[in-house]
């Protein structure tokens, strides 16, 4: 079963995605992870992506969709999966369910993780990600053992360029116009689409989104 967390920059999808992944023994669809590691890779597409990406912009849906149909079809059918940070727009949506309709496969469930501007912009300003494995820490909520330093595998921890306070209002504002309004196509659609608090604790928000889901909280 796959299942999409949509929400705004900063609401918490990549935490929580792992939680959930993690939990249930899934894959993950991190489709900024993806760019990254391209980027840190520097292949062709890592090049193009890094222009967009550090102004906040997204990156050409056609670039998106091929991305997203290589990694599910080195996906198995049977293992599980949580989307992160994919489908951004109208196009990337009707592509995906074009693409898992060809391999006989749907998105079961959609969470909207939603939180105030103030929240966002907080949590952002206080992420801190390893370059290397690409985990995600927050100095207010998420703190690593040792301070700056990634638990998993010890690199020094970064502040994304695309984190950095003068891109933050523009990517909201990118998200409001191109990405929000897909909670309007699966509320069309006939995936279950579920909102979810996304403030409070780590292990609230995640027995929410279980909830959500009608699985056991932990
Ligand atoms: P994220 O880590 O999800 O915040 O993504 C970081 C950046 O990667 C975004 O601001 C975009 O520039 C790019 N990106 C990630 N996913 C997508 C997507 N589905 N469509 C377009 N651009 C994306």
């Amino acid at each position: 079963m796959y299942v999409i967390l949509l929400g705004p920059p900063g609401v918490g999808k990549g935490t929580q995605g792992v939680l959930l992944a993690d939990h249930l023994g899934w894959d993950r669809v991190v489709t900024g992870d993806l760019l990254r590691a391209a980027r840190a890779q520097g292949t062709a597409l890592g090049q193009q992506a890094e222009h967009y990406m550090d102004r906040g912009e997204l990156v050409p849906d056609t670039v998106m969709i091929d991305m997203v149909r290589d990694k599910l079809s080195s996906m198995p059918a049977e293992l599980g999966a949580v989307f992160d940070g994919f489908p951004r727009t109208d196009a990337q949506a009707s592509a995906l369910t074009m693409m898992l309709g060809t391999l006989g496969r749907k998105i079961a469930h959609v969470v909207v993780l939603q939180a105030t501007d103030e929240v966002l912009v907080r949590r952002i300003s206080g992420r801190r990600s390893c370059p290397k494995c690409g985990s995600v820490y927050n100095v207010f909520q998420n703190l690593p053992e040792v301070e700056d330093t990634c638990d998993k595998d010890g690199s020094a921890l970064t502040h994304r360029a695309d984190d950095q306070p003068e891109t933050v209002p523009h990517r909201l504002e990118v998200y409001r116009k191109l990405t929000e309004p897909l909670i309007a196509y699966y509320d069309a659609s006939p995936v279950p689409i579920h909102h979810v608090d996304g403030e409070g604790s780590l292990d609230e928000i995640q027995n929410n989104v279980r909830a959500a889901l009608g699985l056991a909280q932990g």
